[in-house]
């Protein structure tokens, strides 16, 4: 198969249209058998819910060309679960588990071309979304909906590449107890778009999030899980109902433990610990897992003793098993590896 003519080596998070996507649509309380389709465009109502009231949900994960040059993506059947838990708490219909891993294995399989070669260090993006079509104008769920997978070719989430980052802690609230930052929901992402901004603008790369109620929790950044390794060589991660539960952080959790013999604990994080971290990281599908060298409280600086030329060495254990077992140069776990071609 030839490749697109793209520098893959070159490219950075964007989007990058490519041949085909998948749609399905719903209406009269049914899923549409769905097509593969070259129309990128979406032409709905003014009055559409997704318009309105922001009736949206999505999901992410990639596809990789692995070292004896497979096309495979990984856990599919954890992003597609994760839509049915979104679409339920927004009241939209669930797009079927089975459906949604055989639509991305075709729309990757139809984007061949657009797969980035072993080694590039770019990957193919594919993002699922589910928005409301029809119109409302009284608040209340839409009665009609699309379902759409689209691909897009990726570079490194932060232009540094794998540089520590130096992130602030936020005046802002991320998501509220009770609410929706469990979800995968545009709706998270539109109110965080003044506090990255803001955070840009002020030098960081991303802020911290701490817990809406007491704010004295550590729980994630705007589109990232936090991993920390105490200075005793254990890995943490923050519990909250208000996190969204990353793939890439419990799947990085089971490496740490049962491939990489560490200890490895999900509970609550303070923000008085941060101190006596030894390392931390961002995992997310966009950020694989991106070291922080510094955090910024207020004017108080946290430096990790990682420092803010390379990964911590635990980071960099689970960066490399990680991407190695999504390269296929490590065997994966029962299931976490679907193989496209
Ligand atoms: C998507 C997302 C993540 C990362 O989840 P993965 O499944 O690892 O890609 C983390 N936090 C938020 C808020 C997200 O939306």
């Amino acid at each position: 198969m030839e490749k697109a003519n793209i520098d893959w080596s070159g490219i950075g998070f964007g989007y990058l249209p490519t041949a085909k996507r998948f749609v399905s649509n719903y209406k009269n309380g049914a899923w549409d058998d769905g097509v593969l389709t070259e129309d990128d465009k979406v032409v709905i109502s003014e009055c559409a819910g997704v318009i309105q009231y922001a009736q949206t949900c999505f999901e992410g994960l990639k596809a990789y060309t692995t070292e004896d040059g497979h096309i495979v993506c990984f856990r599919p059947d954890l992003n597609a679960e994760r839509m049915l838990d979104s679409a339920a708490r927004l009241e939209m219909p669930q797009f079927p588990k089975d459906r949604f891993i055989q639509a991305v294995v075709d729309v990757v399989a139809a984007n061949e071309a657009y797969v980035p070669p072993y080694g590039t260090g770019a990957t193919l993006y594919i993002r699922p979304v589910m928005f409301a079509t029809s119109p409302v104008i009284g608040v209340k769920p839409a009665a009609e909906y699309q379902f759409r997978i689209f691909t897009t070719p990726v570079g490194p989430y932060f232009k540094g590449g794998i540089k520590p980052l130096t992130i602030r802690i936020s005046d802002f609230d991320r998501a509220a107890p009770h609410g929706t930052g469990h979800i995968k929901a545009g709706l998270n992402y539109a109110m965080s778009l003044y506090a990255i901004v803001d955070a840009h603008n002020q030098g960081f790369d991303e802020n911290m999030y701490l817990d809406a109620a007491t704010r004295t929790k550590v729980e994630e950044t705007g589109g990232a899980n936090f991993i920390f390794v105490t200075k005793d060589g254990k890995v943490v991660t923050p519990k909250s109902n208000s996190i969204l539960p990353s793939i890439t952080r419990r799947s990085i959790m089971y490496v740490a433990k049962n491939i990489l013999g560490l200890e490895a604990e999900e509970r609550e994080v303070y923000k008085d610990e941060l101190k006596d971290m030894a390392e931390c990281g961002l995992c997310g599908t966009a950020a694989v897992i991106s070291p922080v060298g510094k955090i910024v409280d207020h004017g108080t600086e946290i430096c990790l003793p990682s420092g803010m030329n390379d990964m911590g060495p635990v980071t960099k254990k689970l960066y490399d098993t990680l991407t190695g077992i999504q390269m296929g140069r490590i065997e994966a776990p029962e299931g976490w590896i679907k193989v496209i071609k």
